[in-house]
């Protein structure tokens, strides 16, 4: 078995990954259901469809939580259905998707994974069809769920999407548990807000990261501070009053994140 499911709430469910420690979401309606994020190659996401399938025969409508490719290549076996997401999820998968293709392609060839580089080269990237600026309300079978934007962080394009009646928040990878947040494509001095305006809508609500197990509210207040404090780092070093090194030392992160966020400076 390739991934399994947890219930976190009433009807609310998580499927996890080895691959990559992934988390992705399906809220179960009557005559409806969301699914949130698609894995990461056209066959990952049919693995994904036919696991919910199993659970409910019910039309789906997808959401992704940003435009990264292991949340968002697997859209293509859903369709035909709507694909929510925010509106430069839409264009950075327009701007970048080839391009990423091939770089994780090239990058499971060297790891000797030579299946994955051919499932995820011949993936075909579906765009997003139902777009959001800053707020949007999707109803699945009754239920209601609240897709919002509250800046940039992990990414320009993060979504988080609020199932109010299940108390359940699923916030991408604005969160990450089990490994250190991710900055390779981050804005590490507006993180810490938006991160800050998460908790705040999410009050004691069960947070679902993009990556590993389900936390809580104390989980994600730890990680503010964190991605706070490699903010304040990074605003020293921009402003020379602090060494590169000086920065790694006091970072709460390992060497290679926190000189990644000192790198996306001014990006
Ligand atoms: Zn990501």
């Amino acid at each position: 078995m390739e991934g399994h499911w947890i219930e976190v709430a009433d009807r609310v469910l998580v499927r996890r990954y080895a691959e990559l420690d992934l988390s992705v979401g399906l809220v179960l309606g009557d005559g409806g259901c969301l699914v949130i994020d698609t894995r990461g190659d056209e066959r990952q996401g049919a693995e994904l469809a036919a696991e919910v399938r199993r659970i409910t025969l019910d039309p789906w409508t997808v959401v992704l939580t940003h435009a990264h490719f292991d949340h968002s290549f697997g859209t293509r076996p859903f369709m035909e259905c709507p694909v929510w997401a925010h509106e430069d999820c839409r264009a950075d998968l327009v701007a970048d998707g080839a391009e990423t293709k091939e770089a994780w392609a090239r990058r499971y060839r060297e790891q000797g994974r030579p299946d994955m580089a051919a499932d995820v080269e011949k993936t075909e990237i579906v765009l997003p069809d139902r777009l959001v600026t800053d707020r949007a309300e999707v109803t699945a079978g009754g239920r209601r769920a609240v897709l919002s934007y509250l800046g940039r962080g992990h990414s320009r394009c993060d979504l988080v999407i609020a199932v109010p009646d299940a108390g359940v928040v699923f916030a991408g990878d604005l969160v990450e548990n089990g490994a250190p947040p991710a900055y390779a494509d981050a804005f590490p001095l507006e993180w810490p807000d938006t991160l800050g305006g998460l908790l705040g809508l999410a009050g004691d609500a069960v947070v679902v990261p993009g990556h590993g197990d389900p936390v809580d509210r104390a989980f994600v207040t730890a990680q503010h501070a964190e991605i706070e404090a490699v903010a304040g780092l990074c605003r020293e070093v921009a402003a020379g009053r602090m060494s590169r090194e000086e920065a790694v030392r006091r970072s709460p992160y390992p060497e290679d994140t926190t000189l990644t966020a000192l790198d996306r400076l001014g990006g």
